[in-house]
């Protein structure tokens, strides 16, 4: 299975980090060995000081598609949570300033968190859920879908231009502001709608 992540789907968070507003959506990709198993901590790598939380929603890719209309693609997926993509921000700043890419810094070993997924048709607002995090039960990142710049169905559109989407595979649809350094001992908790998905400590 494979990863596909969105950068820049927020405009707020876009803003944040200074970068302009995407016309296409920006997609990197995430290994399978990012994933944290299950009721593991999430281990600060040696090789950053500035690691940051990203909370985003997750879909989970369920039938086989190249080259999806957006109109069909509500089809491939019913199930959705709220995951980590954790971001060594020090080591991205200098990838982006060279024009590398930006894997060593989103793709390493921990770097995604995934949360319990829910079917969609349980949630109370399937079309555009809410979704939140704890950090040491402070809110942030408090958003729903409505805030995207690129809808679910249009992400997989997008995406499926240029990668074959198999069942299992994983959909990072972009965080929205309020990200921030991550400490020892902190504790995440992430919720889709007053859901919690996935609580994460950070060691
Ligand atoms: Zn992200």
């Amino acid at each position: 299975m494979k990863i596909i992540c969105v950068g820049r789907n927020y405009i707020d968070h876009a803003k944040e980090l200074n970068n302009p507003i995407p016309k296409t959506p920006v997609l990197f990709l995430k290994p399978e060995t990012a994933i944290i198993p299950k009721k593991n901590p999430f281990f600060l790598p040696d090789f950053s000081d500035d690691v940051h939380f990203e909370a985003e929603l997750v879909i989970k890719i369920n039938k086989l598609g190249k080259n999806i209309q957006k109109k069909f693609a509500h089809k491939y997926y019913s199930q959705i949570t709220v995951g980590l993509d954790f971001t060594a921000r020090d080591i991205q700043q200098k990838q982006k300033e060279k024009g590398l890419p930006w894997e060593i810094s989103k793709a390493f070993d921990g770097s995604a968190g995934i949360g319990k997924f829910m079917n969609i048709s349980e949630l109370k607002n399937p079309g555009n859920p809410s979704f939140h995090l704890l950090l040491n039960d402070k809110k942030l990142q408090a958003t729903s879908a409505e805030e995207m710049i690129f809808s679910i169905d249009t992400l997989i559109a997008e995406i499926s231009k240029y990668f074959t989407l198999k069942i299992g595979d994983l959909i990072f649809t972009g965080t929205p502001a309020g990200v921030g350094k991550l400490n020892k001992d902190d504790q995440l908790k992430l919720y889709l709608e007053e859901n919690e998905v996935l609580r994460l400590n950070v060691k």
